[in-house]
């Protein structure tokens, strides 16, 4: 089957889905699906209007019937207006979150919201260029339950950055089985049965990678372009990319835990030989209260490698912690329909909605 795709958008890990799965899920989409698009904004009053007539008219211009969702999470701006100014003309659904949660959670309130056949995710900056949407959904219709971008380079990035990220997938997947991808974006296409998947996932660290790796299905990485951000400036810094880093691996990882129980055992075997060799010394060669640095190299080293393994249990203990309490994911604080909401009880015909 020939693919539509540009010939420069590729897919950029092996294909290894089976056919005959591909095929059965392509005859089951829908001709005429709703796509539901989610958009977390935070602080983005100089895109979120832009982006919103962008999208609408390209999926207009497609004749797909679409709704988009703006996710405003605890926006300072004047995002929230913004989207309202639009709300009477496009198909449109706002969502305010009751503060900031981060945009992890924001998806995961679009997500809820959503009432699409398939759900597109994308920044509000322009970063994920609107324009591959239609390449993605026709890979869904392939049989693809999850069309994901993959960054065609990182050489935006300092090395530090790129070398972190590259330890950071390294320790995650170590001896796994179900290998997170490295360098993916939260750029994607999700088919309806990953949506009603992740809204079972009850966990309170979102990790949405790592989440979506879990849930399996049918899945195809495209290698995509990323842009420079439009308007304003992004609102990750190292803090956040390492909370996320830390959360990621506490809740899909365990050999963080794993590591200090061989390393431990390792240094309790040195220590045990260790000992039996001064016991051999002492009762062959005589030994006159030598060993002062070993002693003192010893005691450090160990103190060392217990505080860090008490705080990686503090990792994971607070993850517990956070689960444990049973609260809400978001509050939300108010939300907004348009009259042209596919599912509003006053929808105009078809036809009907320009
Ligand atoms: N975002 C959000 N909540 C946040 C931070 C960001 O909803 O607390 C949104 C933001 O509006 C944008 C997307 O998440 O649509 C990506 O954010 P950003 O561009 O700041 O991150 P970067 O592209 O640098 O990873
Ligand atoms: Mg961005």
């Amino acid at each position: 089957m020939k693919t539509d795709l540009p010939s420069w958008l590729s897919p950029a890990v092996k294909d290894t889905e089976p056919r005959f799965i591909l095929q059965a899920r392509a005859a089951e989409r829908p001709a005429d699906p709703l796509v539901s698009v989610l958009i977390p904004a935070f602080n983005e009053q100089g895109n979120v209007g832009s982006m919103l007539e962008t999208l609408h008219q390209l999926l207009g211009g497609l004749g797909l019937r679409h709704e988009l969702i703006v996710i405003d999470d605890g926006s300072r701006d004047a995002t929230v207006e913004r989207v309202l100014e639009l709300v009477d003309r496009l198909p449109l659904t706002l969502v305010q979150l009751s503060r900031n949660f981060g945009k992890e959670v924001a998806l995961s309130a679009g997500i809820a919201e959503a009432r699409g056949d398939l759900a597109v995710l994308l920044d509000c900056d322009f970063q994920h260029p609107p324009e591959l949407i239609p390449s993605f959904i026709a890979q869904w219709r392939r049989g693809y339950d999850m069309v994901y971008a993959v960054r065609e380079s990182r050489a935006d990035e300092s090395l530090a950055k790129r070398a972190l990220t590259s330890a950071f997938y390294a320790l995650l997947n170590f001896g796994e089985r179900n290998k997170i991808p490295e360098n993916t974006q939260d750029f994607r296409v999700l088919d309806r049965c990953m949506l009603d998947a992740l809204k079972q996932m009850p966990e309170r660290n979102r990790f949405m990678k790592g989440l979506y790796n879990w849930v399996g299905f049918t899945r195809l990485g495209l290698s995509v372009r990323t842009d420079a951000r439009r308007d304003g400036s992004s609102s990750f810094n190292f803090g956040s990319l390492f909370r996320l880093a830390a959360t990621g691996l506490t809740a899909f990882s365990n050999v963080p835990l794993r590591l200090w129980t061989v390393v431990g055992g390792a240094i309790s075997l040195a220590s045990i030989a260790y000992a039996l060799y001064i016991v051999i010394e002492t009762l062959f060669f005589g030994n006159d209260a030598r060993g002062w640095p070993t002693l003192v190299v010893a005691v450090t080293f160990l103190g060392g490698v217990q505080l860090l393994s008490i705080g990686i249990l503090g990792e994971y203990i607070g993850r517990i912690f956070t689960e444990v309490k049973q609260r809400p994911h978001y509050f939300v604080a108010r939300v907004t329909r348009s009259p042209h909401h596919p599912h509003h009880p006053h929808h105009p015909p078809a036809g009907g909605a320009e």
